[in-house]
């Protein structure tokens, strides 16, 4: 039978697994080693160098050697702020996307991942021969949003790879978990690698693996550190020699694998020294203590706390309710992260799991259940992040909440608020914000060529559908003429806008903001629908009734304008129902009208249509 294979495509490192009769197993290189580095560099000739010698820095220079290039899959350069100044390669783009320039060409980071997949596919094949179909699954950070997904699988396919599903890392990383454990219960998995952290919360059970929430950062990870640390290193050398080595890629490279390695030395150490020769004869020396060093990154370990709270909250249980807390992610060596985790969570966490191959073993454990090998696992995982358009005064109408099981589909009619428009705009945007433009914007498309009707008549059908990969699918219909559009959200790679875990945070923070400046905009709206109506049955009652009869009516049409040019959405709400009060009788006096003008010369048909169009409410 053949084999599907699991792919950890990692920030640091990549690895590929398979699926044995005794359990899943890392599939090694002709050197026996698993991991492969997540590294290109390109030689002299501009041929791809792939692993450990791009990332020893042996292949190529550092302005041609590529690494933590997941950290720009799906995204566009304006997503980034400060972080990228310290790396050791140049980095173009747009708003949309990134380029990394090598002489006179330039590739994409799905093209560079592309490359790192077929060097895993090259291995699997000399390794399972025969055996290995093209068919694969692969992990990707649970916090990914959908730009990011497709880039991967984007990746996949350009490498020639048939990708059959794309699974969570937390949730492949508890899949090899308690299989291996033979757990049940509720576990809490705490991953921080090289470039995300995500935090997912699972019940196991009987062989089924239910994610309740799941959480995360897709900006943090070791690379942050080693940005830190590499930050601190230059200006100490600037400090105390006079030297500014900050233009220099080479001084930035190797001071980048000094700071990775004192990094990595202090998780079992508790001093290291850094001895360097610098330009200019000068000599570095310098002691960092495990104590510098937490001081330093404190504040990056306690943003993962947030999204563990969080976690917790969607999922409705509180820490103490975890039977284990399993660590994955090569950051979680750092002690001072284990202790945050520890004291978070009231337990020490598990960590006999080797972190770096338990999420690759997890995705062969899956690609063994599509294969139809495994048979008694069924994974459901959820969506992080909440979906929706945007509506009538640029607020977000949800379609599908975060942590919603996938896969799965929700649906809802829209309509029109102009006469004879035939067309409508669907804007679909990914975000916890009630403000359609704090959140991400994934697509925007328009749906036309439906028949012109008065406003509010046109009834358009929005599907969202969620595969089991977490990727998007849109369809808009209007029912009435059956005029349809589809689309597969295609990502606009980044736009620029927020990144995911600041508009959360965001949402968290301006929560109460959000909902108050969306029910002012709804007043507003509600508000504006109003005038033409009032002042068309003014109008109308001038000639019929003395002035003093409209006056109330007046009154309370002036005032609901008044304060709809302030803030307060509760005083827009009440002017409007004074409104409706006061154009009551008026409203009342016109169907006598009506009927009285109508009886006698007019079908009981027409008398009905009168007194209907008559009985219009304000
Ligand atoms: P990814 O899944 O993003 O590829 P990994 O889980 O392989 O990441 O973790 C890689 C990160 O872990 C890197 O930032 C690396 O520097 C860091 N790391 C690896 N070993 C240690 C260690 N002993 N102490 C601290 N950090 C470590
Ligand atoms: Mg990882």
């Amino acid at each position: 039978m053949g084999k599907v294979i699991g792919i950890d495509l990692g920030t640091t490192n990549s690895l590929v697994a398979w699926m044995t009769p005794s359990g899943p197993q890392i599939v090694p290189d002709e050197e026996g080693r698993g991991l492969l580095p997540s590294c290109v560099a390109f030689d002299e000739a501009g041929k791809p160098v792939v692993g450990s010698v791009a990332r020893q820095g042996k292949a190529a220079p550092a302005e041609r050697t590529f690494f933590s290039i997941k950290r720009f899959m799906g995204r566009g350069l304006t997503d980034f702020t400060g972080e990228l100044q310290y790396l050791p390669y140049p980095v173009a783009g747009d708003s949309r996307s990134v380029r990394f320039p090598v002489g006179s060409r330039s590739y994409t980071p799905v093209q560079l991942s592309a490359m790192i997949l077929a060097t895993l596919k090259r291995r699997a094949e000399r390794f399972l021969g025969e055996f290995i179909l093209n068919e694969v699954v692969i992990t990707v950070p649970a916090y990914f949003n959908d730009a990011q997904r497709q880039a991967t699988k984007d990746a996949g396919e350009m490498a020639g790879l048939d990708v059959l599903r794309i699974i969570n890392e937390p949730t492949a990383a508890a899949l090899a978990y308690g299989l291996d454990q033979k757990k049940e219960g509720t576990i809490a998995v705490y991953d921080l690698g090289g470039g995300t952290f995500d935090v997912s919360i699972l019940r196991l059970e009987g062989g089924l693996f239910q994610v309740l929430a799941t959480a995360g950062d897709n900006q943090l990870g070791g690379d942050n550190i080693d940005d830190l640390l590499t930050a601190l290193f230059l200006a100490e050398i600037k400090q105390h020699h006079g030297l500014d080595l900050s233009d220099d890629r080479m001084w930035i490279g190797r001071l980048r694998r000094l700071a990775e390695e004192a990094k990595k030395d202090l998780s079992t150490q508790e001093m290291v020294r850094l001895q360097v020769d610098l330009p200019e004869g000068k000599l570095w020396d310098r002691y960092v203590t495990r104590n510098d060093f937490e001081q330093l990154i404190a504040p990056l370990v306690e943003r993962t706390l947030g999204p563990c709270a969080q976690a917790l909250k969607d999922a409705g249980l509180s820490a103490q309710a975890m039977d284990e807390v399993v660590l994955v992610g090569g950051s979680t060596r750092i002690p001072l992260v284990k202790a945050r985790v520890a004291q978070l969570f009231g337990r020490t966490p598990h960590d006999e799991l080797n972190p770096d191959e338990v999420v690759a073993l997890g995705a062969a454990v899956q690609a063994d259940v599509l294969a139809g090998g495994t048979k008694d696992v069924l994974l459901l995982d959820v969506t992080p992040l909440s979906l929706g358009i945007e509506t009538l005064g640029g607020v977000m109408s949800r379609l599908i909440d975060r942590n919603n099981p996938i896969p799965c589909q929700a649906r809802e009619t829209f309509t029109t608020a102009v006469d004879g428009q035939t067309g409508i705009e669907v804007h679909v945007l990914q975000g916890e914000r009630e403000i359609a433009q704090d959140n991400r914007s994934l697509a925007r498309f328009t749906l036309t060529g439906f028949p012109p009707m008065p406003a509010g008549l046109p009834k358009v059908e929005i599907t969202f559908l969620i595969d089991a990969n977490g990727i998007l699918r849109v369809t808009a219909r209007e029912l009435r003429s059956e005029v349809e559009a589809r689309v597969e959200v295609r990502p606009s790679y980044g736009l620029g806008e927020d990144a995911i875990e600041q508009m959360l945070e965001d949402a968290y923070a301006h929560g109460e903001d959000d909902l108050i400046r969306r029910q002012l905009i709804e007043a507003r709206v509600e508000a504006e629908r109003r005038f033409p109506k009032a002042e068309e049955l003014l109008a109308e009652m001038v000639a019929v009734v003395p002035a003093a009869a409209l006056e109330p009516m007046q009154a309370a049409l002036e005032s609901l304008r008044g304060v709809c040019a302030e803030q307060d959405y509760k005083a827009i709400n009440t002017a409007i129902e004074v409104l409706e009060e006061s154009a009551r009788p008026l409203v009342e006096l016109r169907v006598n009208q009506a009927t009285q003008s109508a009886l006698g010369n007019a079908s009981i048909d027409e008398l009905l249509q009168k007194v209907e169009q008559a009985r219009r409410q304000v």
